[in-house]
């Protein structure tokens, strides 16, 4: 329902709690954070209020470059911690706002591929298609292609809503963000880049932001922000500056 996301230099676990705090008017069942760095990926979730994930927030590293955080409404299965988000399969991490509606014949694809489900969510879904996707293009040499052609197939396959924030272990440089019925805004720093549901969890780090359109993938790495439609077609879009005060 609310998600937040972050690359650039330095991110605290509080950053990602304080960023789903200001969100949390939106209404929530349970939430999670990863962070990614050179140890590892961490993941921490919570049943039910944001102050139970903050009692996890000291097993998250101190800090890390890239990370996303996320407060769950439920559509598809139980609000329960290990249906939260971020959801991972293997290489991938990732989060989800809005519902995928031809979940079920993707998930006997994926049981027949091999792949077991953690979780009762449409979400999960989209996670082990991202990685079954990911693997048939082994002979992509370069991760980020890689990972930009298994998106592309991704979104290719499912209907409904979705709002992603996805992360790579190969790819650890790039936060990669899709945008499709739900509502996702871009914010723009020195050296950092943001992703969040709503300007408000954003305005006290930046200003200065950019409104994703439906259909829309943005690749956000530290020093900039690549927009692309669903074809891969680049999309010129200047930041818009927020003036009011929250
Ligand atoms: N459909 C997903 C789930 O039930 C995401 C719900 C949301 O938007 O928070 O896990």
């Amino acid at each position: 329902c609310g998600v937040i996301g972050y690359i650039g230099t330095n991110a605290t676990p509080e950053f990602f709690y304080n960023g789903l705090k200001r969100l949390e008017y939106r209404g929530y069942d349970s939430a999670g954070i990863a962070m990614m760095n050179s140890d590892g990926v961490f993941i921490q979730r919570a049943e039910g209020k944001l102050n139970n994930l903050q009692k996890k927030l000291s097993k998250l590293p101190e800090n890390t470059k890239i990370g996303i955080g996320h407060t769950r409404w439920a559509t598809h299965g139980k609000p329960t911690e290990n249906n939260a988000h971020p959801h991972r399969s293997e290489n991938i991490i990732l989060l989800h706002n809005g519902i995928i509606e031809n979940y079920k014949p993707l998930k006997t694809f994926l049981i027949k591929k091999g792949y077991e489900f953690q979780s009762e969510t449409d979400t999960e879904v989209a996670a082990h298609l991202l990685n079954y996707e990911y693997k048939q293009l082994s002979q992509e040499k370069n991760n980020f292609e890689r990972m930009k052609k298994a998106i592309f197939s991704l979104v290719s396959q499912i209907h409904g809503a979705f709002a992603f924030g996805i992360m790579c272990t190969d790819v650890s440089d790039t936060l990669y963000v899709v945008k499709y019925g739900s509502p996702v805004v871009l914010g723009l720093g020195k050296n950092e880049n943001y992703m969040a549901s709503g300007i408000t969890a954003l305005v006290e780090h930046t200003r200065s932001i950019i409104i994703m359109e439906d259909k829309e993938i943005a690749f956000l790495k530290s020093d900039k922000i690549i927009l692309t439609d669903f074809s891969g077609n680049e999309i010129e879009r200047k930041p818009i500056q927020i003036s009011w005060s929250t």
